[in-house]
């Protein structure tokens, strides 16, 4: 059967579909579940279980759980580690200078945070959820928008068991549609139907370009006396030179695991720049190199982080939705925090359709969501760090983290010398050719403490359904030849953190392999393709990475 034969979808109608089980879609739905009982409430998860998906550092601070759960300390959860020291160090290639605690703004204190893995995190939200009443559904992507009348009415998950020919194969399932009186898109960092809303709707407009990072992390099991519960441990400079921005994090949490990870701003401009090769070098420093002697490393994963902050947000809301969480981004880039953000906006989006359901209302705009949430607290965290971002790229790291440092200290007395200011470009524009550029050399893995992208992705558990459509689709292919290599050198050959992207040669001409299969569903691609020239679309519900507790 080819798929326009497909026969027609079943519906089942709820009062809210959420899309996406990360902590911004399982608080919206707690939440609905706490303040209207009656309310039916269903989410979608693309990842094979609650968490599968989900990557994070993650040092939380507790300001949306105690405000969605206010007895979870007293009860079995998976946020058993406090922090109890913090360091920030610059580092050059083989020194490091400790930076005092006491010239950041207190708003970047860790006091009274947690060391978490956020997909655990993810499941006991789900088991919370669950408990009241909603439905979740894992290893289903919503595939879809479905609209009425110019209003979204719900998504449709994707048909599952179609070959890559586009012949239903054997096990062929057609997708479901669910139907909502409202739509809450949850999908974090770019998420694919919300990049269709935004576009749709127009809703960034008259907003600055959505920035992003690229984080990569490794879960480590390290040797007993190389840990020390609850310390975290910030760095920026090298190996990054200065006028690329990003840099590392280690967390020591629960029995010997070491969350190490490392960003890097997706606005940098030599595409011979290898975000993956950056990490691992980083591992070498003598700061910390000595952390991994004698552990072993037991997961990697790689997952894209907004960083355009207050300025960035779009419109919230469209008819018959809005975004919530990460969806809009609501990362604050120097506490390299977001997820209670996340929790925070889906309480607020739920609190919204809840009134509006009490009110008759259905399909319609959540304006009320829009108006609140800048004086909101989510509005209030976002607006001190505003300039931080803008200043770090355009200054560079160090004078644009010393002065981002003064403008949040003045922010803290609730006023900025610099106003608001812009981000420029979105980060696809941000490369330049590669002959304005050096090549950069990064050393072989030695297998110990660094490795190559195979093996690291293997660590991520990955696995897709090799016989469907591409979820990686080039608009242009010629396009993707004459400019991505001919111009830039086939920059997605090194930003890709899991090797999917390859130009061979093949006859005396450049072919792009595309191993779609290795995917970990970072958004790298689609964020940073120079010509946009890639789309990325879930793949079949429960294909990509199996996150154990990232
Ligand atoms: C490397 C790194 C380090 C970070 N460190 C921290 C930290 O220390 N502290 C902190 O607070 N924040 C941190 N953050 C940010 C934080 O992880 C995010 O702000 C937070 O996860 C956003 O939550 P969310 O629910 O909006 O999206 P996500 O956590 O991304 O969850 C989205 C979920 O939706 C699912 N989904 C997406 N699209 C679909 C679809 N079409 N159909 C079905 N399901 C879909 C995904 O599989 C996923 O499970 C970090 C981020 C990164 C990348
Ligand atoms: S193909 Fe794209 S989304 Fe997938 S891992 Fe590579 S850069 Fe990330």
């Amino acid at each position: 059967m080819s798929t326009t034969e497909l026969p027609a979808r079943e519906a089942m109608e709820f009062d809210v579909v959420i899309v996406g089980a990360g902590p911004a879609g399982l608080s919206a739905a707690i939440r609905l579940k706490q303040v209207a009982p009656e309310a039916s409430v269903v989410v979608v998860e693309k990842g094979s279980e609650v968490g599968a998906h989900i990557l994070s550092g993650a040092v939380i601070d507790p300001i949306g759980l105690d405000s969605l759960i206010p007895g979870w300390r007293s009860e079995d959860t998976p946020i058993k580690t406090a922090v109890t020291a913090d360091r920030f160090y610059a580092l050059g290639s083989s020194g490091a200078l400790r930076l005092p605690l006491a010239l950041m703004p207190p708003l970047m204190s860790n006091h009274g945070n947690y060391i978490v893995s956020l997909g655990e995190v993810c499941r006991y939200l789900a088991r919370k959820a669950e408990a009241l009443g909603v439905e979740i559904y894992p290893g289903f992507a919503a595939a879809e928008v479905l609209y009425e009348n110019n209003a979204v009415a719900g998504v449709a998950t994707g048909d599952m068991g179609i070959g890559k020919d586009g012949q239903s194969k054997s096990g062929f399932t057609r997708g479901m549609e669910l139907r909502g009186k409202y739509t809450l898109l949850a999908e974090g960092a770019r998420g694919s139907l919300s990049k269709e809303l935004i576009e749709r709707y127009g809703l960034a407009h008259d907003r600055e370009p959505q920035k992003y990072g690229i984080g990569l992390k490794e879960l480590w099991q390290v040797a007993p006396d190389q840990h020390r519960r609850g310390l975290v441990q910030h760095t920026l400079g090298w190996p990054l030179g200065n006028a690329t921005g990003g840099g590392s994090f280690i967390y020591h949490f629960d029995d010997n695991l070491v969350a190490v990870g490392f960003v890097v701003h997706l606005n940098y401009k030599n595409p011979y720049l290898s975000p993956f090769e950056e990490f691992q070098r980083f591992k070498t420093h003598p700061l910390v190199s000595d952390t991994f002697k004698d552990g072993k490393r037991i997961c990697y994963g790689a997952r894209a982080i907004t960083e355009g902050g207050y300025q960035s947000v779009p419109k919230l809301v469209f008819p018959g939705g809005a975004l919530i969480g990460c969806a809009a981004g609501f990362v604050n880039v120097p506490r390299i925090k977001g997820s209670h953000n996340a929790m925070l906006s889906g309480m607020l989006a739920a609190e919204h359709v809840a009134a509006a359901l009490a009110a008759g209302r259905a399909n319609d705009e959540l304006s009320a969501y829009e108006a609140a949430w800048r004086s909101s607290p989510i509005g209030s965290d976002l607006w001190r760090v505003r300039n931080a971002k803008p200043l770090w790229s355009k200054l560079g790291t160090f004078a644009g983290i010393a002065l981002g440092g003064l403008d949040m200290w003045t922010n803290t007395f609730g006023f900025s010398l610099l106003g608001t200011l812009k981000h420029g470009k979105p980060d696809s524009a941000t490369l330049l050719p590669a002959a304005q550029c050096k090549r950069i050399a990064y050393a072989k893995p030695d297998g110990k403490l660094t490795f190559d992208r195979l093996s690291s992705v293997y660590l991520s558990n990955t696995n897709h359904e090799e016989d469907q459509p591409p979820h990686l689709i080039v608009r242009d292919p010629a396009l993707q030849r004459s400019s991505e290599l001919g111009v830039y050198a086939g920059p997605s050959s090194r930003y890709c953190p899991a090797g999917v992207y390859e130009w061979v040669e093949e006859g005396g001409t450049p072919r792009y392999v595309i191993n779609a299969q290795n995917c970990v569903h970072c958004k790298t691609c689609d964020i940073k393709d120079p010509n946009q020239n890639i789309t990325w679309v879930p793949p079949e519900g429960g294909g990509g990475p199996n996150y154990p507790n990232m």
